[in-house]
């Protein structure tokens, strides 16, 4: 199949034909024609599936006629994330090449003014991360009067952030006649709540579900006793792994940037992605990841989650994620386009529970790493906390110390500046290209990232 069937205008297929799509996506097949005909969408689909093509494209053509007024924008997505958003207004340009939509990015973190000229200006596509959306409508500054398609992307992300209520009341806001669009990677009771209250019979796509995982990745856990001892693991699975570039998890920002400052301390080529980094640090970030300055990302879920990062060798999860589903979609950032990739999961017994959850979305468990942390305690561990139903097991008093690390980590310092402007060093020392930065801290031995940068 291709796209010329689904009802787009020659001009759009121009732009998409440019980009080198020669078929649509499962999800672009099933949402395209009936955007196109006006009707409701809800599309249960996560990233990676071409869901944000799936919407822009007919959208472009639904505004391609008429003049968006000052105040007034004529469609208003919904992200979750400044990076979504800024995505998906990458995507407008891409697509929309060959018209001549305004558009209008209302995220935190960019210039108000800026978005205030634009807004006065009047723009034919609005992409709004709610907390800002909420901000200048409050003030007056946006009419929604004339919206002729909402989009809400990434409701599961929005409900994780505890973005609903703020979502309802924005839609609460658009008194006019609108076609609804909403996307989600997971259909939870609040999310078919607002699909119902909002929406008109949806048509409902399906696609990918979450337990889908890439067969080309290879999945490895490590137990370990103490949290304080996966650092050590870290470093070792740098030491031995061939990585070329890699995104390592942790579950709270805090760790993220206690991880990201044990890296960078023993210069190695690492940078931190988080929610509380300003705009700015967070886009030099990605860019510098995207061109390979940057080989380690420390990152959370949150900010992590729907960006288009380039394929990375490996996934490191420093902690397990708190669901399941957040398991499939970090690992997907690896083995993509039937390359091999590998994913290594670090857990605790306050993991056990978590793990359960991952096998059974997997439908296989995930072998144990003999080489790494304290394999022959991890089945015994486990069972006892099933018979505990998950209340962490004793203490063991006898417990082995954790593996010696070749050179020893130690424990960052307190970071003393504020967040940003450490993110915007870190990636200019990542783009610091001086011998002086050879000067390893793994000693006589440099991991094979580690020669590719120099
Ligand atoms: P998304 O799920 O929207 O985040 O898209 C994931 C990736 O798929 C992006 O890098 C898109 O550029 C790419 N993509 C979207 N549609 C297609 C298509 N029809 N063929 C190939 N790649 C696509």
């Amino acid at each position: 199949m291709t796209f010329t069937t689904l009802g787009l205008s020659d001009v759009t297929l121009k732009a998409v034909a440019e980009v080198g799509y020669t078929e649509p996506t499962s999800i672009q097949k099933q949402a395209i024609p009936p955007i196109l005909e006006g009707r409701d969408v809800v599309g249960i689909a996560q990233t990676g599936t071409g869901k944000t093509a799936g919407f822009t494209l007919p959208m472009i053509d639904i505004l391609a006629s008429g003049r968006a007024k000052a105040r007034m924008p004529r469609s208003l997505i919904l992200a979750p994330t400044r990076e979504l958003a800024a995505q998906i207004g990458e995507n407008f340009v891409k697509y929309g090449k060959y018209h001549k939509l305004s558009m209008a990015l209302l995220i935190g973190g960019e210039s108000l003014p800026e978005q205030k000229r634009l807004l006065n200006h009047g723009v034919d596509v609005l992409i709004a991360t709610p907390g800002r959306m909420m901000d200048l409508f409050e003030r007056g500054l946006v009419i929604m009067n004339d919206i002729k398609v909402l989009v809400i992307d990434e409701a599961d992300r929005m409900l994780d952030m505890g973005f609903i209520p703020d979502v309802k009341k924005i839609i609460s806001w658009i008194k006019c006649r609108h076609q609804t669009l909403l996307f989600s990677a997971t259909m939870d009771r609040e999310i078919k709540d607002l699909a119902e209250q909002f929406m008109t019979f949806p048509k409902e796509i399906f696609v990918n579900p979450p337990s889908s995982a890439a067969s080309t990745i290879k999945h490895t856990l490590i137990y370990t006793h103490e949290a304080s001892e996966k650092r050590h693991i870290l470093k070792e699975l740098l030491d031995k792994e061939d990585v070329q570039n890699a995104m390592i998890f942790c579950n709270k920002k805090k760790d993220v940037e206690t991880l990201f400052n044990i890296l960078k301390k023993y210069k190695l080529p690492a940078a931190a992605l988080h929610g509380d980094m300003s705009q700015y640090a967070r886009s030099d970030t990605i860019e510098a990841f995207k061109k390979g300055d940057v080989k380690l990302l420390v990152c959370s879920d949150v900010a992590a989650r729907g960006l288009d990062l380039p394929d990375v060798s490996h996934v490191f999860n420093y902690d397990a994620p708190f669901k399941s589903e957040d398991y499939v979609h970090r690992i997907g950032r690896t083995g993509r386009a039937g390359k091999e990739g590998k994913a290594f999961t670090l857990v605790t017994d306050i993991d056990f529970k978590v793990l359960d959850a991952i096998e059974e979305l997997l439908k296989k468990s995930i072998p144990l790493s003999m080489d790494f942390g304290f394999p022959e305690d991890f089945a015994p561990r486990r069972a006892e906390s099933r018979k505990n139903k998950y209340k962490l097991p004793h203490q063991n008093p006898n417990k082995r110390k954790p593996p010696a690390a070749k050179i020893k980590l130690a424990e960052a310092p307190k970071p003393k500046k504020d967040i940003a402007s450490k993110a915007d060093k870190a990636s200019k020392k990542a783009k610091d290209k001086s011998p002086k930065k050879q000067e390893s801290a793994f000693g006589d031995y440099t991991p094979a990232f580690f020669k590719i940068k120099i």
